[in-house]
């Protein structure tokens, strides 16, 4: 169930986050997030009785699951963050994510990576190397992560206090080797979708926003049209 390794001296183990009482049954989060431990085969069984049987909408069930998680977590996580990083904390946005996610890595969902190339144009992308969801799901040819989503959406509509949404944009049930991810400003995040299912690879699909931006830029990238 887990991913164990190192980065930036921390140890990403499950020991660490997640304390299992045998005797009592029961499974808790030292940061006080509800945890159940489940099989990989009932994560896959959700993923395809929601599709077979909701067909899109079964997208939209998982990403407004993701988008409630995320919101939640990331309220929980800034509260405690803003009390030790003060007043200056919105500056420090790259390791508030970076010391967001590693409980996810912690708890077997994948090694989550984000990338910040595109910060300036409203954009962060995601990478997740063993999607805990896509391994389960196996090679459909169709992304199946909508729940990571939902969940980066929530997070960072919190975290930026605007509006933001997220798309799969790469799955390794599409037959790739890492899940990517854009989040951004809802129009943008639209267009991404909307290339990805005009076949665009992931790549060109950001290359493309970061040309186009939010169309509501503020600060430094005002007014940088094509
Ligand atoms: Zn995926």
């Amino acid at each position: 169930m887990t991913e164990s390794g190192a980065g930036e001296g921390r140890d990403f183990l499950a020991e660490e986050l997640l304390c299992l009482d045998p005797v009592a049954g029961l499974l808790s989060s030292r940061l006080g997030h509800r945890t159940v431990m489940v099989p990989d085969a009932m994560i896959a069984g959700a993923e395809a009785v929601l599709a077979e049987e909701m067909g899109e909408a079964g997208a939209i069930v998982w990403y407004e699951t993701g988008l409630a998680v995320g919101r939640r977590n990331m309220e929980g996580f800034a509260a405690r963050v803003r009390r030790e990083a003060g007043a200056d904390w919105l500056e420090k946005r790259r390791s508030v994510i970076d010391q967001w996610l590693w409980p996810f890595r912690a708890v077997g969902w994948g090694v989550w990576s984000p990338d910040f190339s595109y910060e300036k144009r409203g954009l962060t992308v995601m990478e997740v190397d063993r999607s805990v969801i896509a391994r389960a799901a196996g090679r459909v040819g169709r992304p199946v992560c909508h729940l990571f989503s939902g969940i980066l959406a929530g997070a960072m509509s919190v975290l930026d206090r605007a509006p933001r949404r997220a798309a799969e944009i790469q799955c390794h049930s599409m037959g790739y080797d890492t899940c990517r991810f854009v989040v951004g400003e809802p129009d943008q995040v639209e267009r991404a979708e909307s290339w990805r299912r005009e076949g665009a690879p992931a790549g060109d699909i950001i290359r493309r926003l970061g040309e186009q931006g939010s169309g509501n830029q503020e600060g430094s990238d005002a007014g940088q049209r094509g």
